[in-house]
């Protein structure tokens, strides 16, 4: 378990959940033979199984964390007012406190917001830069006729590398980028916070004042992904010197001012059950985004969600950056990756944010990346307890749009994510002892193959079959 202090613990102390629970919601406990055929009808694929055949359900923390009673009491004051509701104006003020964007456009969730982004800001033939892909985030830029080019340190790729923040930005990279096709070329940076794919790896802020001086000499601005920016907050106060007695909410606001602008889903970090925004300073993109949301979300005092949504999540944004919050959130994760490490379990290291990431092909060194090893690992731990988990490798990162080929990521990983104030630390012991389980029977386990590919993000829907 791990021993930190902060302002509020200033005594060495385990982290423990600061809330206590008010209603639950009562959970299935199913059989051996009934995920058997639970995971054959869903092929083989986390994302088909429907959810009451779940026991633990670590699939994401999208959408999928338990808002505060504060929350729920914002819900009742919504304003459903087609324009003008309050909650919008609550909802801004909280953006602009929070993280000192001066507009906001809400979306629906965070993909509406890179979808306006990406068709106002990308031509064709265009290079966006991005410390490592993110699945929408990348589909949308290459539909608005773009490309992604990966700029993340080569440290993010090697699961076992324990860099502390392996987050961050290769300069020479960036360089190179602006080099060869030239800034014009270059519409914008994308940077996330807390980097999903690489398992949860912050940006440190000297690297991001780095590539900041970088890019402003060619005139790029920075986009930020700033999807789960107080995690990344949290680890630079514990790691990043001369931070530790700035609060996260600080660390928060000086992040986003070394960007211009950013795209939030608000399922992650600001715990609500559907909500985003698309944040910008430059008042002539803005105005392009307010009008362009209007086409594909609904009015630019709404863009998507309802205004009860709208409330909640100008209250989650507060309690995203509470240390109290952070610290239990972050130790959570924590605490499971503990548990798998002192067991010789494969993870990424660091422990990221929002999850434990598994290590397939050290976990599962005798199938290659053709047979999904990491799909197979995410069904066979279901299989064993109930505990559904999904699928960051091979499949996730789809094929090639220019050769068609399939690609084969460095990073063949199963995401174990921890939803925010849902689960307790007794969940945490059955999920590492399912693990262990499926880990000590490893040799036994063979691949998937694909029997059905959608054409956009396939991990969602493709369907596999069990190789004989
Ligand atoms: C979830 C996520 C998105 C997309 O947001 P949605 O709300 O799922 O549309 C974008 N970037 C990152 C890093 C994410 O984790």
């Amino acid at each position: 378990m791990r021993i930190t202090t902060t302002p509020s613990h200033p005594h060495p102390r385990a982290w423990a959940e600061p809330y206590k629970i008010k209603m639950v919601e009562l959970l299935t406990m199913s059989t051996r033979e009934d995920r058997e055929i639970a995971i054959h009808k869903a092929g083989y694929n986390t994302f088909l199984l429907k959810s009451r055949d779940v026991f633990i359900d670590l699939l994401t923390d999208s959408g999928t964390s338990a808002m505060s009673d504060r929350q729920w009491a914002g819900m009742m004051r919504g304003d459903e007012s087609y324009a003008g509701s309050d909650n919008f104006y609550h909802l801004e003020k909280a953006v602009q406190d929070f993280y000192g964007y001066k507009y906001i456009v809400p979306t629906h969730q965070g993909r509406g917001a890179e979808h306006i982004l990406s068709r106002i800001m990308i031509k064709p033939g265009d290079i966006i830069p991005g410390n490592m892909y993110f699945t929408t985030t990348k589909l949308h830029q290459e539909l608005a006729g773009g490309q992604f080019a990966d700029i993340i340190i080569d440290e993010a790729h090697d699961p076992e590398n324990e860099h502390p923040f392996k987050g961050n930005v290769d300069l020479n990279k960036m360089d190179a980028l602006i080099k060869k096709y030239g800034a014009r070329k270059i519409p914008y940076v994308c940077i996330a916070t807390a980097v999903n794919m690489a398992g949860g790896q912050p940006i440190s802020l000297q690297n991001l004042r780095e590539l900041r001086d970088l890019t402003q000499k060619h005139g790029i601005p920075i986009i930020h992904d700033m999807t789960r920016v107080a995690e990344n907050a949290y680890f630079i106060r514990e790691r990043e010197k001369g931070y530790q007695n700035v609060s996260t909410a600080a660390i928060v606001k000086e992040i986003c001012s070394l960007t211009d602008g950013a795209t939030m889903s608000a399922k992650k970090d600001p715990m609500v059950n559907i909500g985003g925004f698309l944040a910008l300073n430059d008042e002539d993109i803005f105005d392009q985004a307010r009008n362009m949301v209007v086409i594909y979300e609904g009015l630019h005092t709404y863009g998507g969600m309802a205004g009860r949504d709208m409330e909640a999540l100008a209250i989650g944004i507060a309690e995203s950056v509470d240390e109290d919050h952070i610290h239990a959130r972050v130790g959570q994760v924590q605490y499971l990756g503990d548990h798998l490490l002192a067991k010789g379990i494969p993870i990424v290291r660091p422990i990221g944010g929002h999850g434990v990431f598994l290590d397939a092909k050290r976990f599962l060194p005798h199938l290659t990346q053709k047979v999904f090893p990491s799909q197979t690992l995410a069904a066979e731990i279901y299989l064993d307890s109930g505990v559904r988990t999904m699928e960051r490798g091979a499949v996730s990162a789809g094929r090639n749009p220019e050769t068609g080929q399939n690609n084969y990521p460095e990073l063949e990983l199963v995401r174990v994510t921890i939803p925010r104030r849902v689960y307790t630390q007794a969940h945490m012991d059955v999920v590492a002892e399912s693990i262990e389980e499926v880990y000590s029977k490893r040799d036994k386990i063979r691949g998937l193959q694909m029997t059905y590919e959608p054409k956009h993000l396939r991990f969602f829907q493709a369907r596999f079959q069990r190789i004989p």
